[in-house]
């Protein structure tokens, strides 16, 4: 893809203030190639966490992954391009629901998804990832374990980990996007046009489409999965912005959303526009108070030690 001017100026105004750009797999194409670093939720967990030597981190995702990146670096300024690029998932958690949980169940361990505001990070024993979910709750070794906010996740986890009982936060937490995918029916009509291909879904998906599905898989795994498979055509259970990264990188394959449509507006939010003027502004910074920062990073470093 050859570059336009505006992403010419970002690459350039980049290097001038030695900034970082940690890219999500859902943002716009656009965006993803110019990325320092393109990745899911754990990558750029990781790559945040092993920054040195420079100025400032770029966040190109929504507001709890911006967060994880200033938790990890607090030494460091960490903006988003825009404010409004919030999860709705993650804004489903209330610290009432949490808190209520934990006094029912003081004996069980809180296992939050990343997908969730740094205030309910620092009440979490550990986070987890749609990549690690299942090895994270199993490596607690718990009878019962306070879980959330994404019921598909986990019902992913519940059928690898099935001695575990799960208390969710809240009863129904979900992504709008994932749950739009709905059971699968497209991709099953998919599957029968295009015979030898191969249905992935993420774990954020209904459990039906999970049954359905060849593969369930994070969007790291699908990263991965795209250069292996012999199959010639992937239907591909997620966001559609993934698409656009592994049709760049497998370009003799041919992938097709398992429903059309299945976009993320949060994620859309941030655009070469607002990009661009965040990093001549260096703002919008991402602030995270030092009390939840502290609490917030144990839970995450937990994590990382433990995938
Ligand atoms: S895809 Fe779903 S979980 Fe991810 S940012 Fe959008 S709403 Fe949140």
């Amino acid at each position: 893809m050859e570059l336009n001017e505006l992403q010419k100026k970002i690459l350039k105004l980049k290097q001038e203030k030695n900034a970082l750009l940690l890219v999500h797999n859902y943002q716009i194409p656009e965006i993803q190639v110019i990325a320092d670093l393109l990745g899911d939720s754990l990558e750029l967990c990781r790559a945040a966490q092993k920054v040195e030597d420079i100025d400032m981190i770029v966040f190109c995702g929504v507001d709890f992954m911006a967060e994880t990146a200033a938790i990890l670096n607090p030494d460091k300024k960490v903006i988003i391009p825009s404010v409004k690029a919030v999860c709705p998932m993650a804004a489903m958690l209330s610290m009432d629901t949490l808190m209520e949980a934990k006094k029912q169940h003081p004996e069980a361990p809180v296992v939050l998804y990343v997908n969730t505001l740094a205030e309910a990070k620092a009440e979490a024993t550990i986070t987890c990832t749609s990549a690690n979910a299942d090895k994270i709750v199993r490596s607690l070794n718990a009878e019962k374990v306070i879980f959330g906010p994404d019921k598909n996740l986990g019902y992913y986890v519940q059928k690898r980990v099935p001695g575990v009982e799960l208390v969710y936060v809240p009863d129904d937490g979900h992504c709008y996007v994932h749950r739009f995918i709905g059971n699968g029916d497209e991709a099953i009509k998919l599957k029968k046009r295009y015979p030898g291909s191969e249905i992935w879904a993420h774990p954020e998906c209904e459990p039906e489409f999970q049954e359905r599905a060849d593969y369930v898989l994070s969007t790291g795994g699908m990263v991965r999965r795209a250069k292996e498979t012999d199959a010639e055509v992937i239907i591909v259970g997620t966001e559609v912005g993934l698409i656009d990264r592994i049709s760049r990188e497998n370009p003799s394959k041919m992938f097709l959303p398992a429903k059309k449509y299945s976009e993320c507006s949060a994620m859309k939010r941030i655009t070469l526009e607002n990009l661009y003027q965040a990093l001549v502004e260096e703002k919008p910074v991402v602030i995270v108070p030092e009390d939840i920062s502290i609490r917030a990073r144990l839970a995450i470093e937990r994590m990382l030690e433990a995938s």
